[in-house]
């Protein structure tokens, strides 16, 4: 039997099944590719480099528009991710209440967000 999809890199979208290592955040997986990567750019970083978003960037639209697809996947499973683990608090007796407070909004907000009517 094959080993299952759990998630995949929000960096380069390979699942786990792929890399040798998937590392989680809070919503969010990095595999040792993309670690690897992320040092040898933090390593070859000049010190004076501009702090801007990857959005503001001088990129041509082709290159944006490649970008696209990417964010919407990685914005998927982060939605996924958090409902996840909203059924998690549900199945451990977390109350809605608890739940929306957790999540900076209203019992009410969160029953409608992550509600059985939501499944
Ligand atoms: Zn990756």
């Amino acid at each position: 039997m094959a080993a299952a999809v759990i998630a995949r890199c929000s960096f380069c979208a390979k699942p786990n099944t792929e890399v040798d290592t998937l590392v989680g955040g809070p919503g969010v997986f990095i595999c040792d590719g993309c670690v690897q990567l992320c040092v040898s750019v933090i390593d070859g970083k000049p010190s004076d480099a501009p702090l801007i978003a990857p959005w503001e960037h001088d990129l041509p639209l082709e290159q944006v528009l490649q970008n696209l697809g990417p964010v919407a996947a990685a914005t998927t499973q982060v939605q996924q991710n958090l409902a996840a683990w909203v059924g998690k608090a549900r199945e451990l007796g977390g109350t809605w209440a608890q739940i929306g407070d957790a999540l900076g909004m209203t019992r009410q907000s969160a029953w409608e967000r992550f509600g059985p009517a939501t499944a």
